[in-house]
């Protein structure tokens, strides 16, 4: 049994907990200084400041019920039809903020089930067809909700076999989904004809913009080559689209739009027989904290189309110099055609698992991937300053491992440093890996609510 941790019996000064604080941060991804690929999302520091300095302004407050916080009513229903606009949306799309994108994406597939469940034809085994791409929130969705989820393979170029999309369509089909874009590969489904199938079959069709929501329209002002996704879209049912990627808010932001308010009904949630009251709740959570709705309003209109159009254009041209350091080197290739500032790689020869941990070594992180084995880079604005960096240390890693293969040397990368994420390279699907992957994370959390006594403390 490990050290007990407890409530310390005396509270201990602020000014002491806060150095602690400090002391602790410095043991966390150095995302600051743009040598990891993932997870934050950055323009400046005084924009970081100033969404905080909102978010504390409204630490404490509540948005569950709508009129004890007028304020936060407002800001949410204007960030919802900020993003509406942003995204396609007519004066009929209505949606609400939720948490992330797995809730918007668990929240949609909720309504979706619900509400063919309550029309004429119901079904008592709904399905969802998705390219093998689509978030794993999906697969959670699924599993939460009694979804049944099909998975629709890839072309050689990594897009979705569309024939056989069309074939898994049947009675129970509910709804399809496509991402723009999806995580791995950093493409866009080919979301108009998914939507004319859509149609045709008389189905929702849910867009995942999670990760491209806040990017790809500015693309497309900026003159790339981005095909039409969102709700402009006819077919196109709805759509999530993160603030707190792209959007440059606080973390816990994401919006949720349906084309028109005759999904609303299925995605709220009222209980009137309790003792406390009458119940309503238009999300997953309960409390809806307003510090991040009026953090997410004061975002973007500090930000402003001036500003995402800006940080949009930095972004893409910083992606297009890290693609060209990938590029350069004929021992990588870029996994399929990216569309927006994501993209991944992989190696002919060499393992990308051994380039990343020798990468990891000196300071950068990116997500280890599979099919094939590849390594995983969300970019942001800040990495503009870190490109050639970048450049130069892949270069001479490449380099450096190709001489030790030459001279019939193995190096084995060290099995410690595999990731959660980079479980990945077991057997696909394989229940083993499933238990495996559930008991690394219950221990990590285990471990640290319970740490064996070291010499430190
Ligand atoms: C990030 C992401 C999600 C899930 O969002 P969370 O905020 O991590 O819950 C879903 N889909 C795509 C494409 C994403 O990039």
């Amino acid at each position: 049994m490990g050290k007990k941790t407890t409530i310390p019996e005396h509270g201990i000064p602020k000014a002491e907990l806060i150095e602690e604080i400090k002391n602790l941060k410095e043991q966390d991804v150095n995302w600051h200084g743009g040598n990891a690929f993932g997870y934050v999302y950055h323009t400046e520091d005084e924009h970081k400041k100033f969404t905080n300095e909102v978010y504390s302004l409204y630490a404490s407050t509540n948005a569950l019920n709508p009129m004890a916080f007028p304020s936060l009513k407002k800001y949410e229903a204007e960030v919802v039809a900020m993003t509406a606009d942003m995204l396609g949306g007519t004066e009929e799309t209505v949606g609400s903020m939720t948490s992330g994108g797995t809730e918007s994406i668990l929240l949609a597939i909720k309504t979706y089930r619900d509400k063919a469940q309550s029309g004429l034809f119901k079904t008592k085994s709904p399905e969802m067809i998705m390219p093998r791409t689509a978030h794993p929130a999906f697969e959670k969705a699924a599993h939460y909700f009694g979804v049944k989820s099909v998975r629709i393979s890839l072309n050689e170029d990594h897009t979705p076999n569309m024939e056989e999309l069309k074939d898994a369509i049947n009675k129970n089909t509910i709804l399809l989904v496509g991402s723009a874009c999806e995580y791995p590969r950093g493409m866009i489904d080919p979301i108009q004809e998914m939507a004319e199938i859509a149609l045709d079959k008389k189905i929702g069709l849910h867009v995942d913009s999670c990760l491209g929501g806040f990017m790809l329209p500015w693309l497309k002002k900026l003159g790339y080559d981005i095909p039409p996704c969102d709700l402009s879209v006819e077919g196109v049912t709805s759509i999530s689209a993160d603030a707190h990627k792209y959007g440059y808010t606080a973390k816990g932001s994401s919006v949720l739009m349906f084309k028109d308010s005759s999904y609303q009904k299925a995605q709220y949630f009222a209980f009137a027989d309790w003792p406390g009251g009458t119940y309503a709740s238009p999300s997953l959570g309960g409390t809806r904290p307003g510090g991040i709705i009026a953090a997410s309003w004061a975002a973007m209109r500090a930000m402003g189309q001036d500003g995402y159009l800006k940080y949009a254009k930095i972004t893409m041209e910083t992606t297009e110099k890290l693609m060209k350091a990938v590029t350069d080197l004929p021992e990588l290739f870029i996994c399929g055609r990216p569309d927006m500032t994501v993209f991944s790689f992989g190696a002919h020869e060499l393992n990308p698992y051994i380039i990343s941990d020798a990468m990891e070594s000196r300071g950068w992180v990116m997500d280890k991937m599979r099919e094939p084995r590849s390594l995983h880079l969300i970019v942001n604005p800040h990495q503009a300053a870190v490109t050639e960096q970048f450049a130069e240390d892949l270069k001479s890693i490449v380099e450096e491992y190709k001489e030790i293969g030459k001279r019939g040397m193995k190096k084995k990368y060290p099995e410690g440093s595999a990731s959660l994420y980079g479980m990945i390279d077991m057997a696909a699907g394989s229940k083993l890996v499933v238990s495996k992957v559930k008991d690394y994370l219950a221990d990590q959390f285990n471990e640290a609510m319970h740490p064996e006594d070291s010499d430190e403390s």
